[in-house]
């Protein structure tokens, strides 16, 4: 249930074409690390990643955890793309939200992320296919710290 399908250092280096040859027709996005670091800023050419995938009729929404809907809207305003702040991952409702915006089966939805026990969990119980991302920027906080370590034990013990 921990193990991503796939594994990127960033979300610029997934190509339509990897999406296309794993037939996902849709993406969900992180936010916080994965198209913005810590102190909200994007990560080099995400908008016009974003754009690659539109141009290839990729569907894309956010899915943020994040309780701050001000953030997540300004980069989904940004991007021209729908947005659900948050979303409770690893549980099903924000992501189920996701599903009905993007209206394609969940085998066909990839969802995107930096961390294992939220993006990669919550896809892995919808049966999309999970992408994980490297962190954009460190932790801030020792709590934050000592999650990353633990996920990294994890991630050596699945891969
Ligand atoms: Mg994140």
């Amino acid at each position: 249930m921990l193990k991503p399908k796939a594994q990127f250092n960033k979300v610029t280096d997934i190509t339509a074409d990897f999406l296309k040859k794993n037939n996902i027709t849709a993406v969900i996005l992180d936010v916080d690390n994965t198209l913005i670091d810590l102190d909200r800023k994007p990560l080099e050419n995400v908008e016009k990643w974003v754009n690659s995938l539109k141009k290839e009729n990729i569907k894309i929404c956010i899915a943020s955890n994040s309780i701050k809907k001000g953030k997540i809207e300004k980069v989904a305003k940004k991007m021209d793309i729908p947005f659900i702040y948050f979303s409770t991952k690893p549980l099903k409702r924000g992501l189920k939200k996701a599903v009905q915006i993007l209206q394609e089966k969940n085998e066909n939805i990839a969802e995107i992320g930096d961390q294992l026990f939220t993006d990669v969990l919550g896809a892995n119980r919808m049966k999309m296919f999970s992408i994980l991302t490297k962190p954009i920027s460190g932790e801030k906080t020792k709590l934050g710290e000592i999650k990353r370590r633990i996920e990294k034990i994890y991630l050596k013990k699945l891969v």
